[in-house]
């Protein structure tokens, strides 16, 4: 060894170290190599089923689809880049075109688009709050929008998760003391697939006049909703949700997320959210692609309902396994406890020709790793059943 790599070692000790810290526990991770073809992925060789893909319509391999796309765009004016940000140079039509859509299909007076879910959820919690601002936030909410809340300059409490007599109660201790408090929740949440009570939510919301609501639609947009506009959708309050969110990124096989709000937010935010600021806009093509995806939204209730099914009949299955969770959609865990269990069960479905991955700390609580579970709509009812025969019973553990 010589010098130069010595005093390297041991400037890189503490992350050697905290590399070997995870690895003990099994919580190390890698980014697999993996080729799509279809449904399926390769992996070493290996065909798999792919159980743990977020595209949850399909559409990302709908090979239809993207010709009828290609034959919608002129190839000479296709723009892989918009090389500036929004306020200035990279403000494109196909911006004024899918922010029109959005508003028109969800019926709002506004829609502004980012560059995903991580850049909203990060971006708009910190620019409209203050000291003044308290946000009650749901214990299981997304990685982003905690970031989003950290770094706000509101005060935060978490509510235990979709507890909301614990909530009412804290909206009534404290509405008067802050000038407004935002309620942050996932309509149907990443990890677990359950979902929020969006009703009593909103009846909560109505009650008092400085409670607004923050809702991340991203698992539930393109797949509740006979639009496909998601949860909100479903239960008929759109215009009750004063941030409703939802990304580009799984259902809608594109990328970028929204918000669909009042023309005040969206001139606000433009004013205000660092994330929408100070990035170089999406590239033309991937919005004029999610205009399209979008404006077919509505035809693929079939789809949707399939979806359904296939989600149903999983979870029914796993539940005769002796496996229990809240899963009410197309997410749906398989919980292992330790980090150890989570990634031997996802070795053994994957020698059994199924792509399904741990999830583990810290991306969901400590003693809660699980497989997760996510269907897509091409997925076929026969396919869930060899799953599900593939799984043995908690008892037999
Ligand atoms: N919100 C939720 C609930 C998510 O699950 C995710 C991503 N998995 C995001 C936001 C971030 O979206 P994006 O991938 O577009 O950054």
């Amino acid at each position: 060894m010589n010098k130069n790599q010595e005093t390297e070692r041991g400037e890189l000790t503490r992350f050697l170290d905290e590399l070997q810290l995870l690895k003990k526990k099994d919580n190390f991770r890698t980014l697999p190599t993996l080729v799509h073809q279809g449904k399926e992925v390769i992996i070493g060789g290996e065909r798999m089923l792919n159980l743990s893909s977020n595209d949850y319509l399909g559409l990302a391999n709908d090979s239809g689809l993207l010709k009828a796309f290609w034959q919608t765009v002129k190839p000479e004016e296709i723009k892989f880049s918009s090389s500036s940000s929004r306020l200035l140079t990279g403000n494109f039509a196909a911006y004024d075109e899918l922010e029109a859509t959005l508003s028109s299909l969800f019926g709002t007076e506004a829609a502004l688009v980012f560059n995903c879910g991580y850049h909203a959820n990060t971006g708009i919690l910190p620019a409209v709050c203050d000291t003044k601002t308290l946000i009650l936030a749901d214990k299981l909410i997304h990685a982003s929008l905690i970031d989003g809340i950290r770094l706000s300059d509101a005060k935060c409490i978490r509510y235990r998760h979709n507890e909301y007599s614990q909530l009412e109660r804290l909206v009534e201790t404290y509405h008067k003391e802050y000038e407004q408090i935002i309620i942050v929740t996932e309509s149907i949440f990443s990890m677990d697939g359950d979902e929020a009570d969006l009703p009593r939510l909103v009846k909560l919301k109505r009650k008092y006049p400085n409670v607004l609501l923050y809702l991340d639609e991203a698992h539930a947009v393109g797949v509740r909703g006979t639009g496909g506009l998601g949860c909100a959708e479903a239960y008929g309050c759109i215009s009750d949700i004063d941030f409703l969110v939802g990304t580009f990124g799984k259902a809608l096989a594109s990328s970028g997320a929204y918000i669909v709000c009042r023309q005040v937010i969206r001139d606000y935010l433009i004013n205000k959210m660092r994330p929408f600021i100070f990035t170089t806009a999406l590239p033309p093509v991937t919005l004029q692609w999610t205009s399209f995806v979008l404006r077919h939204l509505a035809e693929y209730q079939e789809k949707r309902e399939h979806l359904a099914a296939i989600s149903s009949n999983l979870r029914t299955g796993l539940q005769e396994k002796g496996y229990f969770s809240a899963s009410a959609s197309q997410i749906v865990p398989m919980i292992a406890g330790e980090s150890s269990s989570a990634v031997r069960m996802a070795e053994e479905l994957q020698r059994k020709g199924f792509y399904a991955l741990p999830v583990r700390p810290p991306t969901v609580p400590e003693g809660t790793s699980r497989i997760r579970f996510s269907l897509t709509a091409d997925v076929t009812e026969e396919e869930v059943k060899r799953v599900i025969a593939t799984i043995r019973p908690v008892s037999s553990k």
